[in-house]
């Protein structure tokens, strides 16, 4: 960073007086081109004076100003007196170009060649009265020459110059970045603020980041604990719910194999380790799914999944199970305009994105809670209410229904509110958590209510 500044500070300031200079030679060409072209009028004007005042013995003590060259020329061009060169040998100069204008507009300036003497040259000529031209001459050169003269102090004076900027380009680079070195990140703070009042933003933006960092440093410590918690318990529920019912199945089958058992008892016993091997896999099968939900393990497409079908379906599945204990179930729907349809109009579809199967486990777990905590001729109502953007999945029963402090726990992995009836009905602990999470899958949310007349109202909302 001290280097970038140093670089640009020096590139700017070098820039910034090579550009000066290159001004100030040229406005100095220019004005010494115009004093030279001031200086030549004024000589001419003077001579032509002396001339008409004098004539032409004028010339007889005549010694033209340093640099100047002096020509008098005749009307017809012949030069009638030169300061530099012998006139006599001159050439007419009527063809000259300075001359050739004189004569036409009464005076005149040019640069030319000189064919006399070689050189560049500025020319003023000037018409008398009598019809002869005075004609003032320079070197053009001159001028040249007084620029190359200030050149050589002007490249020794941006020599110095150079010098100075870049010790004030390094001074300034280094005073820049010296405070900046001296913030404390970890703080927030400088050890000495006077005079970088501009850096106290930057200060203030370091101290709520920090503050910041350390939020989320703690937070996510304390998801780490809390996640670490999880697996704890979880791995002891796995454990103790895998291990009761395959205590259960080992002591029958133990029993059963050293003939303890009554030949007329075996049937009720080989029902036994029959239920809790069934108990054992659904266990085991709930396990594996909320495993995988939880690792958002099952990358499934989501699809256009008819809501209200797969509700009619499911009804038809657990229809046996309902029977057993008289359960009517019945499933209703309702479009987003208002219309109500009933299990006969097959034909209207009440669509969403998501995951077939899963929704099917969402339903049947709801349902299948519905019938199994239910009380003998209860009832299950399952409907699908059509919203604008969203898709509310309703399940109601006439059941046990569940108290107030037990609403905000039922969602959590092996939570029961009575351990006995869940075991004697057959539940995992698993239901509930399982639907939350498919539900969090599709976008949305589910809670349990009380339904009026008594049981339980679970109301899952999901995203179309
Ligand atoms: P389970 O496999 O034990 O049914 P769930 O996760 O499905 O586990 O449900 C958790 C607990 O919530 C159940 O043990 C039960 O006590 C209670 N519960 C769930 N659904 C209902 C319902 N419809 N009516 C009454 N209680 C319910």
């Amino acid at each position: 960073m001290a280097k970038r500044i140093f670089r640009n500070t020096f590139i700017t300031s070098l820039c910034g007086i090579i550009l000066a200079s290159l001004i100030v030679m040229g406005s100095f060409y220019d004005s010494a081109e115009s004093q030279m072209r001031q200086a030549l009028r004024t000589e001419a004007n003077l001579v032509a004076q002396a001339i008409v005042s004098v004539g032409e013995s004028y010339f007889d003590k005549f010694s033209s100003s340093e640099g100047t060259r002096i020509t008098w020329i005749s009307a017809d061009g012949k030069v009638l007196y030169d300061s530099q060169v012998d006139e006599t040998t001159m050439d007419n100069h009527i063809s000259r170009e300075e001359i050739a204008l004189a004569l036409k507009n009464g005076q005149a300036e040019v640069v030319r060649q000189s064919d006399t003497l070689s050189e560049k040259t500025m020319y003023y000529a000037k018409l008398l009265d009598d019809g002869t031209i005075i004609r003032v001459s320079c070197g053009y050169d001159t001028v040249m020459d007084m620029l190359i003269a200030i050149v050589q102090p002007m490249i020794l004076l941006l020599l110095v110059l150079c010098v100075i900027m870049y010790a004030v380009a390094n001074y300034t680079a280094k005073a820049v970045v010296a405070p900046l070195n001296g913030i404390d990140l970890e703080s927030g703070t400088m050890a000495d603020v006077r005079g970088f009042e501009e850096i106290k933003p930057l200060l203030a933006r370091i101290r709520r980041q920090n503050v910041m960092i350390d939020t989320n440093i703690r937070e996510l410590k304390l998801e780490h604990a809390k996640r670490e918690d999880f697996r704890r318990d979880f791995t002891a529920n796995i454990s103790h719910e895998l291990k009761t019912p395959l205590t259960s199945i080992s002591g029958v089958s133990e029993m059963l194999m050293n003939g303890i058992i009554r030949t007329e008892d075996v049937p009720e016993f080989a029902a036994n380790i029959n239920k809790e091997a069934g108990r054992l896999i659904s266990l085991v099968n709930d396990i594996i799914l909320i495993s995988r939900l939880e690792a958002e393990d099952l990358y499934t497409q989501k699809e256009q999944v008819d809501i209200f079908k797969l509700a009619l379906s499911v009804k038809n599945r657990l229809e046996v199970l309902a029977s057993k204990r008289n359960i009517k179930l019945t499933v209703t729907g309702r479009l987003v305009d208002g219309t109500e349809i009933s299990e006969n109009d097959s034909d209207i579809e009440l669509t969403v994105m998501g995951v077939y199967n899963m929704l099917e486990d969402m339903i049947v777990n709801l349902c299948d809670n519905a019938i199994k905590y239910n009380v003998e001729n209860g009832k299950v109502d399952i409907s699908i209410i059509e919203h604008n953007k969203q898709m509310e999945i309703v399940v109601e029963d006439t059941g046990i229904g569940i108290s107030d402090e037990d609403k905000g726990s039922v969602f959590e992995r092996f939570y029961r509110v009575d351990k006995s009836r869940s075991k004697e009905v057959g539940g995992t602990g698993l239901g509930l958590s399982i639907v939350k999470h498919i539900v969090m899958y599709h976008g949305g949310s589910v809670n349990v209510e009380d339904r009026v007349g008594g049981g339980t109202r679970m109301v899952a909302i999901i995203n179309k």
